[in-house]
């Protein structure tokens, strides 16, 4: 090992030194009326590994899954009933028994798609968690219809996890002078809310200051190998964890992004474990944190599914060795693109520009330095999508971005590269 490697291993171990130091993790008791443990009513063959919630006895699976990106036949609000019933058929095998829609998702049509597979398994026997969709909020009646229609759509009763989504420094505010944190307080007191937490985009400070605020239940954040420092990620789990808010993880692969990494990065990691692919790394970096409840992946395929279920069964926490095996790999890795999660907030586009998928073919360019394949895709996007060049730098975008990407920037940046 050179000099240069040495100062760049020890830089990492002193990066993901915070792993270890929250071993000793316990957060304090809670009583919520109504939360019971529940399992899979189907459980057969290898069960994921299950964290404990606090200690109420309640306990879930280490993943859920996340119900933004699932399987559809073309369009975004067609979802493709009978591969989801499949997915979902396989996730209760497993004991994967937690799910997590939102009102935005899939255009409307996630939390009616819940609904409608999730009814046919005893409400006892999964968990379903769904989202005020803060940003959609005008007026505070706007609040209460939103809530029940959710109910409704979902076909439930209650929802055992729920969620103010995707707060920010400005939906915070916009959500205090509504009053929506005291009408969900309400609904949880009245058994239709099981426990209450929060999903977070913002700075660190900004988490800060919502985690204190108020009681939460648990807070859901953005947080994978490549987040921990670019994104804070490391600041937003230690505020969570000195508060003693169990944290639920969206994103642990960023988006795709950490499932697909370079050739040379990938050989690094499987000549340590010849068998295990670059997702199950970065799912295991996220799930060695002890303060993580769980965290979610959306699996649009069968295959998806048995490989998640084939890393968290069991589920083996990284050792000091494979963490520096890690750095090495996603080091190589960790070069400069487009920071996109696929979220498809920003969409749609008045000018149809394919916006997440843009990022991503140009994001593969610069990892694979591929210029032919480049274009190509470029030039074959589907569904009526545009590229980059369409844009029109309109802004329509950029308030919608979780991620604070100056998109119509990078659209004229990509537009440039593609000649
Ligand atoms: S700035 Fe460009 S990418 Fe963003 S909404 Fe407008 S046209 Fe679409
Ligand atoms: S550009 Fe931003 S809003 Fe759009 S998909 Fe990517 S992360 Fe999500």
């Amino acid at each position: 090992m050179d000099r240069r490697d040495f100062i760049k291993k020890a830089a990492t171990l002193a990066l993901l030194a915070p792993l270890a130091k929250f071993e000793a993790f316990a957060a304090p008791a809670t009583t919520v009326p109504g939360l019971v443990d529940k399992q899979s009513s189907l459980r057969e063959g290898p069960q994921v590994a299950r964290r404990p919630y606090k200690d109420t006895g309640l306990t879930v699976p280490l993943m859920g899954m996340g119900m933004m990106r699932l399987p559809t036949r073309g369009g975004k609000a067609d979802i493709d009933y009978e591969a989801t019933e499949k997915i979902i058929a396989r996730a209760m095998r497993a004991g994967m028994n937690y799910f997590d829609t939102a009102w935005f998702y899939h255009d409307g049509q996630s939390e009616i798609c819940a609904g409608k597979i999730l009814s046919k398994y005893p409400r006892d026997s999964y968990y379903l968690a769904s989202k005020m969709p803060c940003r959609a909020l005008r007026t505070e009646a706007d609040v209460e219809r939103i809530f029940n229609e959710q109910l409704r759509k979902c076909k439930v009763e209650y929802f055992d996890f729920y969620l103010m989504h995707a707060l920010n420094a400005r939906l915070w505010k916009r959500s205090q002078e509504l009053h929506v944190y005291e009408f969900l307080k309400k609904q949880q007191a009245a058994g239709k809310i099981r426990l209450l937490g929060f999903s977070f985009h913002d700075s660190y400070e900004v988490l800060r200051e919502i985690a204190n605020a108020k009681e939460w239940d648990f807070c859901q954040i953005q947080l994978n190998y490549l987040d921990w420092k670019a994104y804070h990620s490391k600041e937003q789990y230690e505020i969570l964890t000195r508060r003693g808010i169990p944290a639920i993880i969206m994103e642990p692969l960023k988006g795709g992004r950490l499932a697909s990494i370079r050739p040379e990065a990938e050989a690094i990691l499987r000549k340590e474990r010849p068998n295990d692919t670059p997702a199950s790394w970065a799912f295991r970096f996220v799930g060695s944190l002890p303060n993580v409840l769980l965290m979610l992946s959306g699996m649009t395929k069968i295959e998806h599914m048995e490989e998640n279920i084939k890393t968290l069964s069991p589920f083996e926490p990284l050792t000091e060795k494979e963490r520096l095996v890690m750095a090495e790999a996603f080091g190589k890795d960790a070069v400069d693109t487009v920071p996109c999660t696929a979220c498809e907030y920003c969409l749609p586009c008045p000018a149809s520009v394919g916006i997440p998928t843009v990022f991503r073919i140009y994001n593969r360019y610069k990892s694979t330095g591929d210029k032919a394949l480049f274009q190509k895709e470029m030039s074959e996007l589907d569904n009526g999508q545009h590229g980059a060049k369409s844009c029109i730098a309109c802004g329509a975008c950029l308030k919608k971005c979780p991620q604070k990407i100056q998109i119509p920037t990078w659209m004229a940046t990509i537009a440039r590269e593609q000649k």
